[in-house]
């Protein structure tokens, strides 16, 4: 017994001493080449590097399985199959939302001064009104009384003659603009006051006008009414232009995009899209419902759609063969950030705000151009939803159909495809419906199903350059260092052989 424990113990001090560096070595070696793998692979030389990628087969250990079948059994087991295809393809991220007014297109007429309302030519709710024209007649002593200083002083003015000196014409002038300037503080355009100089005598009502065309949305005040300066009178809005404020989740931003076409549609119009440009996507996130505001600005020429309407939306966002969202039609033009249908083919200023246009890149989309479609397999032939997916790709001749499995790399799900990014050519033929059954029957049949097979037999490799192997040579040092080292000391292993090791003889137990 004694001879078997000692036995063990040098059995586990040739372990501690030998293998303790492979170890080492192998965790480290297994942890790097498994983090090189979860990033796509590695190549080591640049000859392997400009070398195209090995297809997505089964890895070179493990063979891919095949499953032959009569083509009447393919048949009765409802096995389907269908084209890989290469052509663009939209993302549609589903966002639910209301119908605002337009902030910009929304106007408030407030009192110039204190006063009494005399008449109202616009009483209700809902009229339409254009530019200019008269909202409320206000009886206004202050105003009568800056309408007496501007006639006064422009027949000071008008008074002057050859002999008047040099002070008294400066004079009378300063009468006049002073008595333009209180009407200017008092709110009264420059139309509005050219308008009161003309008039032979000082008015007692003024007439304020809105300045913007819309429907009137609030009536605040009746005749008869007294008013102080500032008091909101009137609120009207624009309506041929609308904000659609939408709600989006967190996990959607990094298909959205500024200048983004979204299609809605309303209770009112059952059957019937509208259409919006995404304008705005907030910045923040709300911390309790883990999503971000969306304003689309919507063109209601009609008047069909509604403040206060509640709208279901979809976002359009086309992708590449990348996987990236890109704008064919922004694609090297250049567009307001604040205006997205404010669009130019050469960098300038928006003419609706002065702001410099911004490309198509610096609000986002990718900036490829002229790329190929993406390259599209049936959501159905995949059979598993992570990066790597497993197809069964089907040769049929007159009698009996082939299926082989094979792993391919995917990107994400486009509607009801995903994007390839290799393993798959356009054409192929994939089981669309009934993948399951095909592994299935592998599976009963003792052959491996393309479920079981090994990560590794997805070779993928990603391309590095050589700097970046020079910068990994130090860690290939502390490797070799690590295992030439004791584990636990940074001195070098001690000169005197490790003890050999037999196993204990039957003789000796
Ligand atoms: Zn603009």
């Amino acid at each position: 017994m004694r001879r078997l424990l000692s036995g063990l113990w040098s059995l586990l001090r040739f372990i501690w001493r030998w293998c303790w560096g492979a170890l080492v070595l192998g965790l480290v070696v297994g942890a790097f080449y498994l983090g090189v793998q979860s990033e796509g692979g590695f190549a080591f030389t640049q000859e392997q590097a400009a070398a195209p990628p090995p297809p997505a087969e089964a890895g070179p250990s493990v063979k891919a399985p095949e499953l032959t079948l009569p083509n009447a059994a393919v048949a009765r087991a409802g096995i389907r199959t269908g084209r890989v295809i290469r052509a663009p393809a939209v993302h549609e991220v589903r966002m639910v939302g209301m119908l605002e007014v337009d902030e910009t297109r929304l106007e408030h007429i407030t009192a110039w001064t204190n006063g009494r309302v005399e008449a109202q030519p616009v009483s209700i709710t809902g009229e339409q009104v254009t530019a200019g024209s008269t909202l409320v007649a206000l009886y206004s002593p202050e105003l009568l009384r800056a309408h007496q200083e501007l006639l006064e002083g422009k027949a000071a003015v008008r008074a002057l003659d050859a002999s008047a000196s040099e002070f008294m014409r400066e004079r009378a002038h300063a009468r006049l603009e002073g008595g333009r300037e209180k009407l200017r503080q008092l709110g009264l355009s420059e139309a509005g006051i050219a308008r009161l100089e003309a008039a032979s005598s000082a008015q007692e009502v003024f007439e304020i006008p809105s300045q913007m065309g819309g429907t009137v949305l609030e009536v605040l005040v009746r005749s008869g009414d007294h008013v102080k300066t500032g008091q909101r009178m009137y609120m009207v809005a624009d309506l041929s232009e609308l904000w659609l404020q939408l709600t989006a989740y967190e996990s959607d931003l990094s298909w959205l995009r500024y200048g983004q076409t979204v299609r809605f549609e309303v209770e009112s119009f059952p059957g019937r899209s509208f259409t919006g440009t995404i304008a705005f996507i907030h910045p923040v996130v709300d911390e309790q419902s883990r999503s971000v505001p969306v304003r689309v600005n919507v063109h209601n020429a009609e008047l069909e759609l509604y403040p206060g309407m509640f709208a279901r939306a979809t976002a359009l966002a086309q992708v590449d063969a990348e996987g990236e969202v890109i704008a064919p039609n922004y694609s090297g033009r250049w567009i307001c950030p604040m205006h997205p249908e404010v669009v130019a083919d050469s960098p300038s200023t928006c003419q609706r705000c002065g702001m410099a246009l911004l490309s198509a890149e610096d609000l986002g989309y990718s900036s490829a151009k002229d790329s190929l479609p993406p390259l599209l397999v049936p959501a159905g032939a995949v059979l598993t939803e992570k990066q790597v997916g497993v197809v069964y790709l089907a040769a049929a001749d007159s009698l009996q159909t082939t299926f082989r499995g094979r792993r391919v790399q995917l990107g994400p799900q486009v509607g009801d495809h995903y994007l390839v990014y290799s393993g798959l050519e356009v054409g192929d033929e994939v089981v669309v419906a009934g993948t399951f059954k095909v592994d299935s029957e592998l599976q009963i049949r003792g052959l491996p199903s393309m479920m079981n097979l090994p990560y590794a037999a997805v070779p993928r490799r990603f391309q590095v350059d050589m700097a970046t192997l020079e910068a990994l040579r130090p860690v290939f040092a502390a490797y070799l260092s690590c295992t030439r080292r004791w584990p636990w000391t940074t001195s070098p292993r001690p000169a005197k052989p490790a003890p050999s090791w037999r196993w204990p003889s039957r003789r000796r137990l």
